[in-house]
C-alpha cells in the first residue's frame, strides 16, 4: 500500500466568501483581515488554520489545496472524510458542489468525481473498479436516502426497505451494525445486489439471509438508480463470484455527476435551501478495485459532507418544531467538534462516536490513518460578526 500523504490526519481549512449585494448595498463592512496564507484576523484575534482562502480564492485553487491528494489517497486504499461547515450562505453547498456543469465554478464533488474517473480510465486493464456513490442526509436524526425515490409513499427513508415500518435501530439490533445495510449497497447493472452477509437482493425481490426480514416483493422492477455507464462505448461486462454481472469502470463521471441533481432535491418546495440548510448531507464514494491477475485488493471510502447551517437560531423567535430541530442541529454539530477535537489531541483520547448518527456512521473513515479535512466556511460581513466568530472557534478546537 502507499504511504499516506501526510502524517496528520486532520487538517482545518477557512474560506471566506466575498461580500454579497445586499451586504454591500446595506453599507456592511468587510470584516476579514488575511495574513499570509494560514492566518485570518477578525475582531483583532488571530486565527490560525491549515490554510486560509480569501474571498477570490478559486474553485480549482481550493480543489488542488486540498482535495486532489485525498483522492489519491482514497485511490490507494485509504478512507477520508471532507465536510464543510459554517452558518447558512456562509459558502458551504458552494465549496462541496458549486455549479455542476460549469468548469470554473464546479466544485470539490464534482471535481472529485472526474478525477477518479480520468484516473480509472488512464490504468491498466488488469485492474477493476466498482465504484459506488450513496447520497443522504441526516435530518431530525433520520437519514433519507436521496438517490432512492423507490420506497415512495413512506418518504424512502432508508429503513422503510420493504416498508416493514422498522426503524434504524431495529435495523441495527437485527443486522449486527447499521453499516451492514448500507456500506455494501451495490447497484450493478439491472440487479441490486448487497454484497454484505446480510441481505441480497436481485430481480424484483428483497431476499433476506440472516436478520429478521422475510422475503419481501418489491414494486416493481429494481431501477438503477444511476444509469451505468454508458459514456465509453465498449464496456465490457464482467461477472462477479456470484455471476452477477457489472460494468467496468462501474459509473463514468457523466454517470456520477447528476446524482448531485437527484430529483430527490430538485422538486422540494420554496424553502429547499432552508430545509437543506436543515440537514446534513453525505455523498459517498467507494471505490473498490482488484487486480485480476495478483488478486490484491484495495478499498477506499471517501464521505463529502455539506453540514446543517450552525447558527444559533434566535431564542426568542423558536419554539415547538423549529426549536427542537435547531437543537438537534446544535447537538450533532457538537457531537461532530468533540469527535474531531478528542482525533487532534491524539492516539490516547476516548472518541465519543456514538454521541450522534453522523459520527457513528462516519466512524471508519474519521481518524486513524484516515484523510479528514474540515472546511470552515465564513461569512466576510459584519453583520455576521458573532456566527463567524464561533465559526473560526470551532474550527480551532479541531486545531
Ligand atoms: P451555504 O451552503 O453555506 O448555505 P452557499 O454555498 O449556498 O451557502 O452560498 C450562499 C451564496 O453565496 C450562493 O449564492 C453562493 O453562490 C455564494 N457564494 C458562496 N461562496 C462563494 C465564493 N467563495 N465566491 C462567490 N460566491 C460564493
Ligand atoms: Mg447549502
Amino acid at each position: 500500500m502507499a504511504e499516506p500523504s501526510s502524517e496528520c490526519s486532520i487538517k482545518v481549512l477557512c474560506r471566506f466568501r466575498p461580500l454579497n449585494q445586499a451586504e454591500i448595498l446595506r453599507g456592511d463592512k468587510f470584516l476579514p483581515v488575511f495574513q499570509g496564507d494560514d492566518s485570518v484576523v477578525v475582531g483583532g484575534k488571530p486565527y490560525v488554520f491549515d490554510r486560509v482562502f480569501p474571498p477570490n480564492t478559486t474553485q480549482e485553487q481550493v480543489y488542488h489545496a486540498c482535495a486532489m491528494q485525498i483522492v489519491k489517497d482514497v485511490l490507494a486504499g485509504y478512507n477520508g472524510t471532507i465536510f464543510a461547515y459554517g452558518q447558512t450562505s456562509s459558502g458551504k453547498t458552494h465549496t462541496m458542489e458549486g455549479k455542476l456543469h460549469d468548469p470554473q465554478q464546479m466544485g470539490i464533488i464534482p471535481r472529485i468525481a472526474r478525477d477518479i474517473f480520468n484516473h480509472i480510465y488512464s490504468m491498466d486493464e488488469n485492474l477493476e473498479f466498482h465504484i459506488k456513490v450513496s447520497y443522504f442526509e441526516i435530518y431530525l436524526d433520520k437519514i433519507r436516502d436521496l438517490l432512492d425515490s423507490e420506497w415512495g409513499g413512506t418518504g424512502g427513508y432508508w429503513w422503510a426497505l420493504g416498508s416493514t415500518g422498522s426503524h434504524w435501530e431495529d435495523l441495527e439490533a437485527n443486522s449486527g451494525g447499521l453499516g451492514s445495510y448500507w456500506k455494501d449497497w451495490e447497484v450493478t447493472g439491472e440487479h441490486w445486489v448487497v454484497t454484505g452477509e446480510h441481505w441480497v437482493v436481485s430481480g424484483g425481490h428483497w431476499v433476506v439471509s440472516g436478520g429478521h426480514w422475510e422475503l419481501l416483493e418489491r414494486c416493481g422492477r429494481p431501477q438503477p438508480l444511476l444509469s451505468p455507464s454508458v459514456t465509453k462505448t465498449n464496456l465490457a461486462v464482467h461477472e462477479d463470484k456470484n455471476r452477477v454481472p457489472y460494468v467496468k469502470p462501474f459509473w463514468g463521471a457523466a454517470g456520477a455527476l447528476p446524482v448531485l441533481g437527484c430529483p430527490q432535491r430538485v422538486p422540494l418546495p420554496a424553502d429547499m435551501n432552508e430545509h437543506s440548510s436543515r440537514s446534513h448531507s453525505i455523498f459517498l464514494i467507494h471505490i473498490k478495485q482488484e487486480n485480476v491477475e495478483t488478486e490484491q485488493k484495495l478499498s477506499g471510502k471517501l464521505y463529502l459532507v455539506d453540514l446543517a447551517g450552525s447558527e444559533k437560531v434566535s431564542k426568542t423567535g423558536a419554539e415547538g418544531a423549529v426549536l427542537d430541530e435547531a437543537k438537534n442541529i446544535n447537538k450533532s454539530l457538537s457531537a461532530l467538534g468533540n469527535v474531531i477535537s478528542a482525533l487532534a489531541e491524539g492516539t490516547k483520547a476516548y472518541v465519543p462516536y456514538r454521541d450522534s448518527k453522523m459520527t457513528r456512521i462516519l466512524q471508519d473513515s474519521l481518524g486513524g490513518n484516515c484523510r479528514t479535512t474540515m472546511f470552515i466556511c465564513c461569512s466576510p460581513s459584519s453583520y455576521n460578526d458573532a456566527e463567524t466568530k464561533s465559526t473560526l472557534m470551532f474550527g480551532q478546537r479541531a486545531k
